[in-house]
C-alpha cells in the first residue's frame, strides 16, 4: 500500500517529506520519490527504486530545496518497478501528481491525451492524471476546478496530491 506526504512551510520541506516517507515505510512499497516547488517556481524531482534510504542518497548526491512539496512511496499496480514509473509524475514543468490507488479507465483517457500531443514518460495509470489536470488547468480559473473536472472522469478508487507550479 502506498504512502503520500505533502508539506508546506517557510523552510525547506525536503527533510520533512523524507521523514514522512520513513514513517510510512511499514506500509510496504517498491520505490519512492518527491517533488518540490523551487524558488523560481520550477519543479524539482528525485525518484529511486527501492528504499527511502536510496532516495535520501540521491538527495545527498544532488540536493533539492523548496518550501512546498509532495512525496510518495509506490506499490506498483500499472507498470513495472522502475524509476520512470515511480511517483511524482510531471506534466510539463507545471503539474506534479502523486497517486494512491487505481484509475481503471486510464487507457481511454491516455489515448485522448496522446491524440492531443501529450507525451507519456511512464507506463502508469497515474500519469494520465498529471496530463489531464494540465489540460484542464489551461481552460479553467483554478487548480481545484481542474482537479475536480479530472477526477470526475476517473473510475476506480484513488487519492491524489497535485501541485501547479
Ligand atoms: N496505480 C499507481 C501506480 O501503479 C499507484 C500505485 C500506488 O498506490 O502506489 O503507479
Amino acid at each position: 500500500m502506498c504512502g503520500i506526504v505533502g508539506a508546506i512551510a517557510e523552510r525547506n520541506v525536503v527533510p520533512i517529506l523524507v521523514e514522512g516517507l520513513r514513517r510510512l515505510e511499514y506500509r510496504g512499497y517498491d520505490s519512492a520519490g518527491l517533488a518540490v516547488l523551487r524558488d523560481a517556481r520550477s519543479l524539482g524531482l528525485r525518484r529511486a527504486v527501492g528504499k527511502v534510504s536510496g532516495l535520501q542518497s540521491k538527495l545527498d548526491a544532488d540536493p533539492l530545496a523548496g518550501t512546498l512539496g509532495l512525496a510518495h512511496t509506490r506499490w506498483a499496480t500499472h507498470g513495472g518497478v522502475t524509476e520512470q514509473n515511480a511517483h511524482p509524475h510531471l506534466s510539463g514543468d507545471r503539474i506534479a501528481v502523486i497517486h494512491n490507488g487505481v484509475i481503471e479507465n486510464f487507457q481511454e483517457i491516455k489515448d485522448e491525451l496522446l491524440e492531443k500531443g501529450y507525451e507519456f514518460a511512464s507506463e502508469t495509470d497515474t500519469e494520465v492524471a498529471a496530463h489531464l489536470v494540465h489540460d484542464y488547468v489551461k481552460a479553467v480559473t483554478s487548480l481545484v476546478e481542474a482537479v475536480r473536472k479530472a477526477t470526475q472522469r476517473f473510475e476506480g478508487a484513488f487519492a491524489l496530491l497535485v501541485v501547479d507550479s
